[in-house]
């Protein structure tokens, strides 16, 4: 029977870059380079809200970083390293390694490589926590409260699929095999906008990743900054798998649906050009969806230019009065 130190020692201890001090001491410690911030975030993720419980442990561990790195993205933080908390209802090796697997290898894509953790047995459900450190020029993090009136709003890449696949896989909406086949890996493989969020450094004014839907972080942005905004129904860059559903669904999909982890930013209109020359060096795709204004609120105008009456609303932990 493999103890604590066995697990820790097989699946999670690879040698740390130089300079780091990583697993294996009562701390990990890493430089700051000098006229650099740390940043840093966390987050839970807990079996049955989260993630499905058969779900591939090698999406889960990807994703686990995955959503972590979205954080450091959009706030145009480089990657240093990570810690993991697991607390693990059952001992199943299989399950570990594969685990491992899709965590160390986006680790190693990103250069953050796992210096530190706590693992214990849990008599409940399977709860995964990572904590991320990067780095980032004083002064020159993108924020969520930098936006100014008349900005241009773009959002990157594709938007909508991972709740379909997840509104597929929980039951909601009747099987539909190719469907599936056509949204799962964005649910299941988000794909982190480090290298945008590094190349929209001194570009945009203000940027969130895209966890609990668009209209809801666009909010944030929004609320933070003191402007309202405009959105065209007819820009948003809809995952192409979209297109069989109804427009209820859809809409849902694009605007409300989360699980994201693409960039919403804005940008003054004069920077244009260089958003678009950013986002090729990043190798990713960005679209203008709309502008901020001064009046407070958010409208979603249609192709006549006619705002939506109903807007979905994004995803909620503590929905109701509370
Ligand atoms: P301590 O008792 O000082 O908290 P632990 O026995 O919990 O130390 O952990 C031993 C070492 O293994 C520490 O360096 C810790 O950071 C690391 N570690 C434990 N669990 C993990 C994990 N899941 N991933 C990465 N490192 C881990
Ligand atoms: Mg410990």
């Amino acid at each position: 029977m493999a103890s604590e130190f066995d697990l820790i020692a097989r699946y999670f201890t690879r040698a740390a870059p130089a300079g780091l001090l990583g697993v294996g001491d009562d701390c990990a410690l890493f430089p700051v380079p000098p006229g650099e911030q740390v940043a840093t975030s966390t987050d839970l993720l807990l079996e049955g809200r989260h993630f499905f419980p058969d779900v591939d442990p090698r999406a889960l561990g990807h994703k686990a970083l995955a959503v972590n790195l979205s954080d450091l993205a959009a706030m145009g933080a480089r990657p240093i390293g990570c810690v993991l908390g697991l607390a693990l209802p059952r001992l199943d090796e299989a399950w570990l390694a594969a685990f491992a697997q899709g965590f160390h290898d986006l680790a190693g894509l990103h250069g953050c490589p796992l210096i530190g953790g706590d693992t214990t047995r849990s008599a409940h459900d399977l709860a995964i926590s990572v904590t991320v450190f990067g780095a980032v020029p004083a002064g020159q993090a993108l924020r969520r409260d930098g936006a100014q009136a008349g900005d241009d709003i773009w959002v990157s890449g594709e938007l909508g699929a991972a709740d379909v696949a997840y509104r597929l896989l929980d039951g909601q909406y009747p099987a539909d095999a190719s469907l599936l086949a056509a949204t799962r890996a964005a649910l299941e493989w988000p794909q982190p906008q480090v290298a945008l969020g590094l190349a929209l450094r001194g570009i945009a004014h203000a940027a969130i990743d895209l966890s609990d839907g668009l209209l809801q972080d666009l909010g944030h942005i929004l609320t933070a900054s003191r402007v309202g905004a405009s959105l065209e129904e007819a820009r948003m860059p809809a995952a192409a798998a979209l297109a069989s559903l109804d427009e209820d669904k859809r809409r849902r999909a694009v605007l409300g649906g989360g699980d994201v982890y693409q960039l919403c930013f804005t940008a003054p209109t004069s920077k244009r050009d260089a958003v678009q020359a950013a986002a090729s060096t990043a190798g990713a795709r960005v679209t203008r969806i709309g502008q901020t204004l001064t009046q407070p609120g958010l409208a979603v105008r249609d192709a006549n230019g006619q705002p939506l009456a109903a807007l979905p609303a994004g995803f909620d932990h503590f929905p109701g009065p509370t």
